[in-house]
């Protein structure tokens, strides 16, 4: 089949000519392009400014660059989408702002311009079209793992990743590199449909499940749904859906993410809390009245599912820990995903987590608001930047010289992993619910016999009067 008809039509849906850069779908606010008040207290917690020292690429600039494309007879140069394009959306800017300006909400509707109107080559839509019809499906990820498993097991992964060849082909060999270490039984493993509290109910959670998540660290969402149990939570995990459609927002794909967050908020609108492990995804749902404000139909359910969405360490940070913690002797360096530390605020949350495991000493890399370089699909349509910045943080994450790495997002799991593998020093990489789901099956090993037997009856007294309540 010819290139182009297996890419299919990227006909510009706005059928009309345009006076200006952006057109009138949801055009960045112009009031909140205003709020920038050009200070630059931004710019050395931007990633790109950190790395060229150019006022375009620095969010100040960008927001120039939006305010400019709402002028009559502006252009979407491709000089502009390139400063769009170059921006991983870490959202340091916005944490580092003190004008409280809304970066944010600003590059998500830029992007969606420019998706919608800028040509892209056949290159870049041949790479998009590729992660997008694979990355969001968890099934299509699924089928992956014999051949990622095969490939290590051969050696023939680490002998492709040293040919020359791949040097001078950065996204190949990002891809290469990024491929999980994962096990088969791990694909096959299933969450329950439902995981009943241990002893009185505090709420009901629906947790998302994510895809890749989902498919390449299933170990890390069966932790958090057992420290959410153990914790008092009733957590339902519904298969559907595939994805929250957080890979396709931030990259400005509204035609693919509308239907996902609908499905999602379809899914989830039932729960006390809808909680996601993810960092990219809980910024992504907590974004869906953003998203459909424009929706009559949706958008107070967005609003509403959205002011239900709570990081996993959010929720657990909430309320006295209930489950006993048994020790694990371990220096932990933690990493803050950029969607977690700056686009939701999560930064003590999991840190109070972290320390409440006897034995665990947490430390903190330098430089921690600076992104990985994973950032969606960063280090894919820009591979040098996202390799820069991915050393930087793996050499920072090193000097700490701790016995592991907690991350909460699986993007920044296989960026980092990928960068300590190119420096020759492996670490083991963990998320914070993987220890403190480790640290409460040790504290509930460690319990007298009668604490343990109390237990368990509550939780059987727990389940019988939920039966009774729900007429079973
Ligand atoms: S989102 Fe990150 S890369 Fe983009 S302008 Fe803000 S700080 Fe810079
Ligand atoms: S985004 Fe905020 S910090 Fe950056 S220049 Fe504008 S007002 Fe200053």
């Amino acid at each position: 089949m010819p290139i182009d008809s297996a890419l299919g039509d990227d006909a510009n849906p706005i059928d009309r000519v345009l006076d200006r850069a952006f057109d009138d779908h949801k055009p960045p606010d112009q009031a909140l392009v205003d709020d920038c008040v050009h200070c630059g207290f931004c710019l050395p917690t931007c990633p790109t400014y950190v790395l060229w020292n150019e006022e375009m690429d620095s969010p100040r600039g960008r927001i120039v660059l939006m305010g400019e494309g709402l002028t009559e007879g502006s252009e979407l140069s491709d000089t502009m989408v390139g400063h769009f394009d170059n921006c991983l959306g870490c959202m340091a800017c916005v944490t580092a702002c003190p004008s409280g300006v809304r970066y944010d909400l600003l590059i998500e509707d830029t992007r969606q311009q420019v998706e919608r109107q800028h040509p892209r080559s056949r290159r870049e839509r041949l790479l998009r079209r590729m992660v997008f019809a694979t990355f969001p499906y968890p099934s299509r990820l699924r089928a992956t793992v014999p051949l990622l498993v095969v490939l290590r097991r051969s050696g023939l992964l680490a002998g492709v990743q040293r040919l020359r060849l791949l040097q001078r082909l950065p996204t190949l060999r990002t891809l290469s590199e990024l491929a999980p270490a994962v096990r088969l039984r791990d694909t096959v493993r299933r969450l329950p449909r439902r995981t009943l509290a241990d002893g009185e109910c505090r709420g009901t959670v629906g947790f998302l499940q994510g895809c890749v998540q989902r498919a390449y660290f299933g170990d890390v969402n069966a932790a958090s749904v057992a420290v959410l149990a153990a914790e008092g939570f009733e957590v339902h995990a519904p298969h559907a859906p595939r994805c929250c459609g957080a890979l396709g927002l931030h990259a400005g794909q509204e035609q693919d993410s509308l239907p996902l967050a609908k499905a999602t908020i379809e899914a989830f609108e039932q729960y006390d809390h809808v909680v996601v492990n993810a960092a990219g995804c809980g910024s992504a749902i907590k974004d869906y009245g953003h998203l459909l404000r424009d929706d009559p139909e949706w958008s107070a359910r967005a609003e509403a599912v959205a002011a239900k969405a709570r990081d996993v360490h959010e929720l657990l940070a909430s309320v006295p820990a209930r489950a006993p913690r048994g020790a694990i002797e371990m220096k932990v360096a933690y990493h803050d995903a950029c969607h977690l530390a700056h686009a939701q605020g999560v930064r003590s949350q999991p840190r109070q987590l972290l320390r409440s495991i006897p034995g665990i000493e947490l430390v903190e890399p330098k430089e921690w608001e600076l992104c990985c370089g994973s950032a969606g699909i960063y280090n894919l349509t820009r591979p040098e930047a996202a390799a820069e910045l991915g050393a930087r943080k793996a050499e920072n994450l090193l000097a700490c010289e701790a016995d592991a790495i907690a991350a909460a997002n699986p993007g920044c799991t296989l960026q980092i992993a990928a960068h300590l593998k190119r420096l020759d020093r492996e670490l083991p990489l963990l998320h914070p619910m993987q220890l403190l789901a480790q640290s409460i099956e040790a504290g509930r090993r460690a319990e007298p016999g009668v604490a343990r037997i109390a237990r368990a009856t509550r939780r059987l007294r727990g389940s019988a009067s939920r039966r009774r309540a729900s007429g079973g």
